[in-house]
């Protein structure tokens, strides 16, 4: 120990300033990805929302209560780099000109890279039966991520987080601005990775361009269910290793609705503006429907009955000859007091809270002879019923007839959104 360094001094002084710092980061960029997402609610990212289940209010306290807990214990490690700092063990530099701005880029390039993998591996070792109660379970308490759940960790795996630190920064020289944009860069990544809605713009096809870089969707997915989609920032180790969900790439391409882009329609008459809202509201709709799976002719976006809404089917999770659907648009996604609206018909009162986008209501339509789809389930959200009763392709059209009970039975004509287009445009003076 320098013979200058009175320990308890340096602790008092110190300590309370990292554990600002380090409770203060997570609170901040939590809090402000959580209003960014508030107020682009009603025109964004209602649409992305990844899970119709909504995170409960006993979810968000356990979240913060752990992640504060783990800001804690980054605030002891913290601390105890100050030391190693002190006593010349960590390689730490301030003079910005010693090794020059190269460097630093490339140091903390490979900083990034290097917790990726670190993070990918001690990950897939916490989810091992023998590991995952005492590391890993607090954290997969959350089925249904939020901002919050960010540093939602037990000790041991906070104490795992933490140590990436300190042993890149032994045996690597780094800049402290280099380690401060680090902490900052991981736990952005970090809360967006947990935001609940996809943030990241998407498209309706695998990008070569960005595939690499995970979205909000493939994390999400490991909280879903826990056996794939291990990777933190990049998507390689999951695709080297196979453990890449199977619907990855389906699940996030169902946003591509680009509603980043989504500009309002200027007030030129009735017709004009509908057509307009059509046009620029299903940009993505209209792009998902060129993406229809070949093969199968109902996959794709489907206007539902006065254009209420639009559904999108593709084959059912974990049972690729089905074909399921779920409302991915709504003409009116609010209600008379501007809240997004939900499923509040639902029989099972638990699910009255969720958001009407992104519901199921079409589940497992198998092929019974061509172009004739049976064996489903449809459920109606205006009036909480479920229908049984088949599917048939009409002319382009699809034409649906169910039955709840044997006695209330329903038939619908669902259209391709571009085909009402075309007819709305038809209109045009
Ligand atoms: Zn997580
Ligand atoms: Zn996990």
């Amino acid at each position: 120990m320098l013979p200058d360094f009175d320990l308890w001094c340096e602790f008092s002084a110190v300590f309370p300033i990292i554990a600002s710092i380090e409770a203060g980061r997570y609170l901040i960029t939590a809090g402000l990805f959580s209003v960014v997402i508030w107020a682009f609610w009603r025109n964004h990212y209602s649409a992305r929302k990844i899970q119709s289940r909504n995170a409960a209010p006993e979810d968000y306290r356990r979240e913060i209560l752990a992640s504060l807990r783990t800001a804690l214990v980054f605030s002891c490690v913290g601390f105890g780099m100050y030391v190693a700092y002190r006593l010349g063990w960590l390689t730490i530099y301030q003079d910005f000109t010693i090794k020059g701005p190269v460097y630093f880029i490339l140091t903390l390039a490979a900083m990034i890279l290097a917790q990726d993998a670190y993070f990918y591996w001690t990950h897939r070792a916490m989810h091992h039966p023998r590991l995952f109660r005492s590391f890993h379970w607090t954290h997969h308490k959350s089925k249904t991520p939020t901002p919050w759940t960010a540093y939602a960790f037990d000790v041991p795996e906070a104490l795992l987080m933490a140590a990436f630190v300190p042993l890149w920064v032994a045996i690597v020289p780094m800049h402290d601005l280099a380690i401060f944009s680090f902490v900052t860069w991981q736990i952005v990544r970090n809360v967006m990775g947990h935001a609940g809605v996809e943030m990241h713009p998407v498209s309706g096809k695998p990008s070569r361009l960005f595939g690499w870089w995970n979205t909000t969707t493939h994390h999400d997915l490991h909280h879903q269910n826990g056996s794939s989609n291990f990777g933190l920032y990049f998507s390689w180790w999951d695709r080297w290793t196979g453990t890449e969900h199977p619907d990855y790439q389906a699940e996030v391409a169902a946003f591509a609705m680009c509603p980043i882009r989504r500009k309002k329609p200027t007030r030129v008459g009735a017709k004009v503006a509908a057509i307009g809202a059509l046009t620029l509201g299903f940009c993505g709709a209209i792009a998902s429907d060129a993406n229809a799976q070949a093969g199968s002719a109902i996959a794709g976006n489907w206007a539902t009955n006065g254009f209420g809404s639009i559904v999108q089917f593709r084959p059912c999770a974990g049972s690729p000859e089905t074909m399921c659907g779920r409302i991915v648009w709504l003409w009116a996604p609010n209600d008379n007091q501007g809240r997004p609206r939900v499923d509040n018909h639902n029989p099972d009162r638990n699910l009255r809270v969720r958001s009407l986008i992104g519901v199921q209501i079409v589940r497992g339509l198998r092929q019974t002879a061509p172009g004739v789809w049976g064996d489903g389930s449809l459920y109606n959200p205006d009036d909480g019923r479920t229908y049984t009763g088949a599917i048939q392709v009409r002319n382009g059209s699809l034409e649906l007839r169910g039955c709840a009970l044997g006695v209330f039975c329903q038939t619908q004509i669902w259209r391709r959104p571009n085909d009402v287009l075309q007819a709305v445009r038809g209109l045009e003076p």
